[in-house]
């Protein structure tokens, strides 16, 4: 770390993995660069603080239940998030800031801003109110972020839902570089309280003092210069950062560490690594399909399924415990930054999420393209259809395309070509966070910004 610079910033994540592990890494590295680091959290999901001795972490109860937080609507458990939050977070902001200014001597530090995930929206008066500069959080790509503010209107004119399936392979002109037929799957998602949520994280978002991405110009071409017209505020992409700042101490999850000797006794680029991130379940027959289909590509496989990951079970169907034969092996949770790493994956089995997307490029792991919701739609079309650095399994959870896919990927001419690809973007990508690269600038510019205010 920087010697201090007397400055402190307060992080308010959501509380959820794939927006808690960019908050993390966020905060490590504004710590990097001398600021303080103060995390506001709620008790539900609430980050390891032992895991971050540097950092203080205070605890706001949100109080919802369990049942309130086992829900397939996220906008919904967003929007209560944002409900009961407001009044805890007050209280422990305001009294945050009062302790700040009584501090005398060394311990002095200026709290100089809150930057939070841009879920949560009550604290754009608050944060006025209290007069203390706020800046929000992206862990979306600039385009998803951008393009999907037009989702509720899509979704009332209700036009693409009538269109002829013939032309679903189209790019969707409303949302590239999305098909029309993810943009049905993507409407036709659960989300009663999107419009309303979406006007107010827009409204948020304007009357910032800034917006960061953990993204960067080599993977949002163009995105960030219409984000800039649009939002009209300072716009930071500092980069993945992740060969540098690791997620994995920010895990809500037990990682099962036997994961890197067994792949340790593999040869190099043969594993397939299938994971689905924290929040996608499946039914038990998609599970077992994906299992037949890692199985019979006669690939060494490593497969991730959480507990509460497949539909109506809490136990991992036998069928699937009975491929683990020599093979393959089966875990509730790995720790996903370090197997991408590992020289023996050829190949990852992702759900697309923002976080493992970013994280394989960072590695260069070429990907297998099933996306679940919401982003990872889009994602999943950056990576088969624009960087070119996967394989899109159309929405079809079928052993046979899954096979047929990871031996294209890591045997034949395709896989040959999408490899030389990904190690052309990793490369680029890792340009761009060291000295003199777009992100490390940027980086560079959000730190005089904070320390400005
Ligand atoms: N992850 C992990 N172990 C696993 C699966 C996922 O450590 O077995 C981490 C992964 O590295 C990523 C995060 O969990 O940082 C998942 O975020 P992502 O945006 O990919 O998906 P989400 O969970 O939000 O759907």
């Amino acid at each position: 770390m920087e010697k201090s610079n007397g400055l402190r910033v307060v992080l308010f994540p959501l509380p959820i993995q794939g927006c808690i592990n960019p908050m993390i890494q966020l905060a490590k590295i504004l710590h990097s660069r001398g600021f303080s680091i103060t995390v506001i959290h709620t008790s539900f999901n609430a980050p390891k603080a032992a895991s971050h001795p540097h950092f203080t972490f205070l605890q706001i109860q949100e109080g919802l239940s369990e049942t309130e937080t086992r829900t397939d609507d996220n906008t919904r458990l967003f929007t209560l998030l944002n409900q009961r939050c407001e009044s805890p977070f007050r209280d422990c902001l305001t009294k945050l800031l009062q302790s700040s200014d009584s501090e005398t001597g060394d311990k002095k530090q200026r709290i100089c801003c809150l930057i939070h995930d841009s879920g949560w929206t009550f604290t754009q008066n608050l944060a006025k109110s209290l007069n203390i500069p706020r800046l929000l959080l992206n862990v979306y790509t600039i385009s998803y972020y951008r393009g999907h503010f037009a989702l509720p209107k899509l979704r009332g004119e209700g036009y693409l839902l009538s269109q002829d399936s013939e032309q679903d392979d189209e790019v969707a002109q409303e949302f590239p570089p999305l098909r029309k037929k993810d943009l049905k799957r993507l409407l036709g998602e659960k989300r009663e309280l999107l419009e309303p949520y979406l006007n107010m994280i827009l409204e948020s978002t304007k009357s910032s003092s800034g917006i960061i991405f953990m993204s960067c110009e080599e993977l949002d071409q163009g995105s960030l210069s219409k984000a800039r017209e649009d939002f009209k505020v300072p716009i930071f992409a500092i980069g993945p950062s992740h060969s540098n700042f690791s997620a994995a101490s920010s895990s809500l999850f037990t990682q099962d560490e036997t994961c890197i000797p067994w792949l340790d006794k593999q040869e190099e680029k043969s594993v397939i690594y299938a994971s689905f991130g924290s929040l996608a379940s499946m039914t038990g027959s998609e599970l077992l399909e994906i299992a037949w289909g890692v199985r019979n590509s006669d690939q060494p496989f490593l497969l991730v399924v959480r507990d509460g990951s497949v539909k109506g079970t809490k136990a991992i169907p036998e069928e699937v415990m009975g491929m683990l034969n020599e093979k393959g092996k089966i875990v509730k949770w790995a720790p996903q930054q370090e197997i991408l790493k590992h020289r023996a994956v050829g190949g990852f089995l992702t759900h697309n999420g923002m976080n493992s997307v970013v994280e394989s490029v960072c590695e260069g792991v070429p990907m297998i393209c099933l996306p679940c919701l919401w982003d990872q739609y889009l994602y999943a079309r950056l990576v088969s259809n624009v960087w070119k650095v996967g394989i899109h399994l159309e929405h079809r959870i079928e052993r046979n395309g899954i096979e047929k896919a990871i031996r294209s990927l890591l045997s034949e001419n395709e896989g040959e070509a999408i490899r030389e690809r990904m190690k052309l973007l990793k490369e680029e990508v890792g340009r761009s966070v060291k000295p003199n690269g777009s992100a490390y600038r940027s980086l560079q510019h959000l730190v005089d910004h904070i320390s400005s205010f």
